[in-house]
């Protein structure tokens, strides 16, 4: 391949949100280092995607993800979705790689920078012969758990929902419980083992057979735990939080952007900002508890409240919501990292996926976590005990708790002065010279050289 051709990217995201975002990110990343680069969608995606949104120059195709259309994508159906985009969703993709190396519309593929939680992807690119990146989009943390979790089920330290400390995870002997550790896909209230964690935890250690390890996290923040990764990659690049300098995230709902109006009607940092990502399901109690507690602090509250988030019907909760106040606004999708970074909002409500923590992160906005599954129960962990930049719920959610932690991140000076400085910090890691951005000027140069 000529030296005078753009470098070729093939960038193949897990398709959930979260994933979606941050490999976006990753992709405007490349394109504006001048790479052509070929975004991989589902097809029951790409439907979805609000394309306004995409950066300008970006090639998209698509795989089945071999479910019926009609099919809810929910948390509920993350097993069916993972075993059909393991069968029919690779044996699309493998087609579609053999397919390209007689594409007329764009140069040869440079390499595929894949999920790291589909091995079959790393693994398919290289036996045709096209070098494979690994992009893991959640924490270094968790990362580093899910490595361990061999030694873990050895020492006897799963399952999970107890106080008793952790020693199978190598640097965070001091701080981490068992109840902190990451999850399966199910979130198993009782603590039965989940006979999936092996699998998921093989599936991610699988990244060290790729060429590097991507992760969307800064050294200032993880710098312990990408230390103990190193040595099981091939390479490692920290170049996170990507949203920060190239925010190219695109929505599988429609954003509701009144709230942002709404938002500018009130006062600095007066309105909690309250939401459990894309994937998390609420019960009608716990969702009655979280209202109760909301209502109770006396702040105006914004509240996603995703159509497929709670069993009952949208309009019941949203009545719920009316009665309990004119202080509150419920929408069903927001633009949240422009609500994050609007002066109205003084602390967030979050389940602690790593898209939103690094996102309340780089906006210095204090957060209490209520951590629902994945890596989330170790993020909250982090943000609560190493960070110390929020409050971690942890398992539990009464109005009481919501009411006092809520309270507490809105006015606590210490919990605002440390986030700040997290988010001067991590501005410092982006700009040019700062960890992160060096080391993506080291993976686009890695890229480069995987065209010689
Ligand atoms: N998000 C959004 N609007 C919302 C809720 C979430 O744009 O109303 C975005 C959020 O900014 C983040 C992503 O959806 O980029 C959620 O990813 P995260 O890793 O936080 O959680 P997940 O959805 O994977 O559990």
């Amino acid at each position: 391949q000529g030296m005078d051709a753009p470098a070729h990217v093939l960038v193949f995201p897990w398709p959930l949100q979260g994933h979606i975002n941050c490999m976006l990110h990753l992709t405007a990343a490349l394109l504006d280092a001048g790479f052509r680069v070929t975004f991989l969608h589902t097809e029951h995606n790409l439907s979805r995607l609000a394309r306004a949104a995409l950066p300008p120059g970006l090639r998209l195709l698509s795989v089945p993800d071999g479910l019926p259309d009609d099919h809810p994508r929910s948390v509920r159906s993350l097993k069916e979705l993972t075993e059909s985009m393991f069968t029919t969703g690779s044996a699309a993709y493998r087609a579609l790689l053999l397919s390209l190396r007689s594409d007329s519309d764009a140069p040869p593929l440079t390499c595929v920078i894949a999920d790291g939680i589909m091995p079959f992807a790393v693994d398919i690119a290289e036996e045709l012969g096209v070098p494979a990146l690994a992009f893991r989009t959640a924490s270094a943390c968790s990362y580093l758990a899910y490595l361990s979790v061999p030694t873990l089920v050895e020492l006897g330290e799963v399952p999970f929902p107890a106080d008793d400390p952790v020693r199978g995870v190598p640097g965070m002997e001091g701080f981490l419980r068992r109840r902190d550790l990451p999850r399966g896909v199910g979130r198993s209230e009782d603590g039965a083992f989940d006979p999936m964690l092996l699998a998921i935890a093989e599936g991610i250690a699988h990244a060290g057979k790729a060429r590097a390890l991507i992760l969307n996290t800064a050294a200032s923040m993880e710098g312990p735990a990408l230390a103990r990764i190193a040595p099981h990659m091939r390479d490692l690049f920290a170049i996170g939080p990507l949203h920060a300098e190239h925010d190219a995230a695109a929505s599988l709902w429609s954003e509701d952007d009144s709230c942002m109006a709404w938002l500018d009607g009130h006062g600095d940092r007066s309105v909690v900002y309250v939401s459990l990502g894309s994937l998390a399901v609420i019960s009608h109690e716990q969702f009655t508890e979280f209202l109760a507690g909301l209502v109770a602090t006396g702040y105006a509250f914004l509240w996603v409240l995703r159509p497929d988030m709670v069993k009952t019907t949208g309009s019941v909760l949203r009545e719920a919501v009316k009665e309990a106040g004119s202080k509150a606004r419920v929408v069903e999708w927001a633009p949240q990292r422009g609500v994050l970074r609007h002066r109205a909002v003084g602390c967030f409500l979050t389940h602690g996926g790593w898209n939103s923590t690094l996102e309340a992160a780089a906006e210095g906005v204090p957060m209490v976590c209520w951590p629902f599954f994945a890596d989330q129960q170790i993020n909250s962990r982090f943000v609560g005990a190493v960070w110390r930049t929020g409050l971690d719920m942890k398992d539990l959610c009464n109005r009481a708790i919501v009411q006092g932690k809520v309270r507490e991140a809105m006015e606590s000076g210490e919990l605002r002065g440390r986030a700040h400085a997290m988010a001067q910090q991590l501005k410092l890691d982006v700009a040019v010279g700062g960890s992160s951005s060096s080391d993506l000027e080291r993976l686009v140069g890695f890229i480069r050289e995987l065209r010689a």
